[in-house]
């Protein structure tokens, strides 16, 4: 079967990676047609929107969307394409798995987590004025609509993994009402799940136990903001943002990306790491029902990890992107 995906390379490094990753996939057994379409910047001077039209409508088309970074203009300029993409689409759901590769050491070597981030709402919402100079108001929107849909994703996907435990991450003693609303929609969902163990924890508290002990972490489930400051954290337990892929998903649609920015400090050198980028590729093409094209790329990748001779700067090492990705699919002939 061919599949048609939307291919967003990005800025920054994005290019760099998504061509490491597409013409991975396109050496598989995997049919894939890429319809390219471009967002941020470089289509944001136009109309002052990063986001076309033409570019929601092709990811509604092929329900699919492999996406590299793009960059938002930090304190002005135009919105977020990330933030826009994700809303426009209802793509409400973030899954960012978390564990640890081979040959990538770490202070621990047995993590395996899932973070579950609501993606359309919170701080996000876009909603900031000025009040008078001086004093902005940015307003964080939580409803109980959106609370009870991520906690229902966040328990039918434990269950499906068979997962043991989800924690709820939250700062409900401060933000009583908003963050409350998010914890009592959150325990509403909880109570059909009586084969998930649950439990709450203050997001402050949480960060300095994912920092001593992660492996007590299965899924975590936070609100928008929350969820995205854990990601990264989660990240750097196992090997930096280089590594970690994520999936945006919706009722319908999905679109898969790295957990990590565009990058400026190293874009266009060739010495990017593909690894996060090449995972979220993994993850949808199991989304799309390949799975053993998924398990053939997932081996290969763990193989030049294990073996270690080829690496990238960000893993200690002076492996250039191509170089990297070729030995990937080297690994990839001989399975
Ligand atoms: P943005 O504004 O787009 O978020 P940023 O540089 O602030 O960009 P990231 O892109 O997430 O944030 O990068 C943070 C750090 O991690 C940078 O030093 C970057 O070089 C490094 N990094 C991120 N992704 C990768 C990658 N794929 N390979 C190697 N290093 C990476």
């Amino acid at each position: 079967m061919s599949h048609k995906i939307t291919l967003i390379p990005g800025d920054g490094i994005g290019p760099e990676i998504t061509t490491a990753v597409t013409q991975l996939l396109d050496r598989t057994d995997v049919s894939i047609e890429w319809q390219e379409e471009i967002a941020g910047a470089a289509v944001a001077k136009h109309s002052g929107n990063p986001v076309r039209q033409q570019t929601l409508d092709s990811i509604v088309r092929n329900r699919t969307a492999l996406k590299g970074p793009i960059a938002t203009p930090i304190g002005k300029g135009f919105a977020s394409a990330n933030v826009e993409l994700r809303r426009s689409l209802g793509l409400f759901a973030n899954l960012r798995p978390v564990y640890n590769l081979p040959g990538v050491t770490t202070k621990f070597s047995d993590i395996d987590l899932v973070v579950v981030r609501e993606n359309t709402e919170d701080l996000y919402s876009g909603l900031e004025h000025q009040v008078v100079p001086g004093v902005v108001e940015s307003l964080k929107v939580i409803t109980a609509a959106a609370s009870t849909r991520i906690a229902k994703f966040a328990f039918t996907y434990a269950t499906k993994k068979k997962r043991q435990k989800i924690s709820a991450v939250h700062k409900a003693n401060i933000m009583k009402m908003g963050d409350g609303l998010f914890l009592d929609s959150v325990r509403s969902v909880a109570h059909s799940f009586k084969n998930i163990e649950y439990e709450e924890r203050i997001v402050d508290a949480a960060c300095m136990h994912l920092v001593l002990e992660p492996t007590k972490f299965d899924v975590l489930l936070l609100p928008n903001l929350y969820g995205d400051i854990v990601s990264d954290l989660c990240a750097g337990l196992v090997g930096g943002l280089g590594l970690v892929p994520s999936a945006n998903l919706g009722d319908e649609l999905a679109i898969f990306e790295a957990v990590h920015g565009t990058a400026p400090d190293i874009a266009g050198q060739n010495c990017a790491n593909p690894t996060a980028l090449l995972l979220s590729a993994v993850l949808m093409l199991e989304h799309l029902g390949e799975t053993k094209v998924a398990e053939q790329i997932f081996i290969a990748l763990n193989r030049v990890l294990t073996k270690g001779k080829h690496r990238t700067r960000d893993l200690g090492g002076d492996a250039s992107t191509h170089t990297f990705t070729e030995a990937i699919s080297q690994e990839m002939e001989l399975l």
